[in-house]
């Protein structure tokens, strides 16, 4: 599968504020390959040199973001109808191309494929979908911090994420204003010491997975260090679409915390795992961490019996237990993947039907203000 350059990459990440780690700004992938770099090192580029980028950076950013690439890489019509203008430049496609590998060829109704695609509904006026489909900006605080349920509290770590899902029930949230790894979590840090009620740091983002491990291991140091604190979980998307990232800077330091560790993974449709994304499962449980799994019911992606019930026994064949299983978020721009409550309760039915109990997401929905996520009738 071709790969464009990492300059030509960069180019097209520039405007993009989600795009990676600002500790690998684009200044390491724009500068020109050594063959083309006449000038000596600077004394400040000596005393300073940037850090090497780890493999799992050098994907990030060869990730697909064009979407006539995406295309083209699939074998699909390349007048298939797609977002476009200012909509599309607010969230652009990204997509790693391992995660593109997973997707079969020639198939416009791929369930990855569906996942990542800007298509054209998503400018389509939907009543009932907002900005803010949770509430989310009502409850964030300074440091990143959004405090909704008891003893826990979330922290925005980054905007970045590997993958841009569609369904992004945080596509419109304004992360310039509240990214807790800028500033070196002190201001993060010292609201959870001085609410001694918070014993779980929730990271999420954005995805906390496309900070690099200096960041985040800084942030689990200064976590150890407050008696409240006894766990620390992190909701990602990156070992699926980046199954690399799970190397082992990220597992050595998730291995010395003293915190119990919870990683929540996003995995919605079972072709979504394959054996590198296996071997990256296997490398996080060997850290000591709990795997649970949440999946979004998404139209055209996972809304049927045979493909829930073979999500969980993936999922759970590779160490990860089924948690929740989400209706979709009201967001603006995804309501084509909304599935009625209806459909929702007879799958439930049906998968209940076919799986042993431990084995059965619960049904869910975010209700703006509930004190916790709602268990929703089936
Ligand atoms: S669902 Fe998660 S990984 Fe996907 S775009 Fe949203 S925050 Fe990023």
């Amino acid at each position: 599968m071709p790969v464009p350059a990492p300059f030509e990459v960069a180019v097209n990440l520039r405007n993009n504020p989600r795009a990676m780690d600002d500790r690998y700004p684009l200044n390491t992938l724009l500068a020109p390959p050594p063959s083309q770099s006449a000038a000596p090192a600077t004394t400040q580029q000596q005393q300073h040199p940037q850090p090497t980028p780890a493999r799992w950076q050098r994907s990030l950013a060869a990730a697909v973001t064009r979407p006539a690439e995406l295309l083209e890489l699939l074998g699909l019509d390349a007048g298939l109808p797609a977002l476009d203008g200012s909509a599309l430049r607010d969230f652009p496609l990204r997509v790693p191309h391992s995660f593109v590998a997973r997707m079969r060829f020639g198939d416009p109704r791929d369930p990855l494929f569906l996942q990542v695609w800007p298509a054209s509904a998503e400018a389509l006026d939907a009543p009932g979908f907002a900005l803010d489909a949770v509430g989310d900006l009502a409850k964030l605080k300074p440091g990143g911090l959004i405090h909704k349920y008891q003893g826990r509290a979330l922290v925005v770590a980054t905007g970045a994420c590997a993958v841009h899902c569609r369904y992004c029930f945080r596509r419109h949230f304004p992360y310039s204003d509240a990214i807790a790894a800028r500033g070196a979590w002190r201001e993060t840090l010292d609201q959870l010491a001085a609410d001694t009620s918070v014993e779980e740091a929730i990271l999420s983002g954005g995805d906390p997975l496309a900070l690099s491990d200096d960041k985040l291991a800084a942030f689990a140091v200064g976590l150890e260090a407050l008696p409240n604190i006894r766990r620390l979980r992190l909701h990602t998307r990156v070992p699926v679409v980046l199954p690399e990232r799970v190397d082992d800077a990220l597992c050595a330091w998730l291995t010395r915390s003293r915190l119990q560790k919870v990683v929540v993974l996003h995995i919605n449709h079972p072709q979504e795992i394959d054996a590198e994304v296996g071997a990256a499962l296997a490398r996080l449980r060997a850290t000591g961490a709990t795997l649970l799994n949440q999946a979004v019911l998404l139209k055209g992606v996972n809304d049927s019996a045979d493909t829930l019930v073979a999500l969980s026994e993936k999922t759970f064949a590779h160490g990860v237990l089924p948690y929740y299983l989400h209706v979709l978020d009201r967001v603006q721009g995804a309501a084509h993947f909304d599935v009625d409550g209806t459909t929702a309760s007879q799958l439930m039915r049906d998968i209940s039907a076919r799986l042993p109990g431990y084995l059965l997401p619960r049904l869910v929905r975010e209700i703006a203000g509930a004190p916790a996520k709602t268990l929703l009738p089936w």
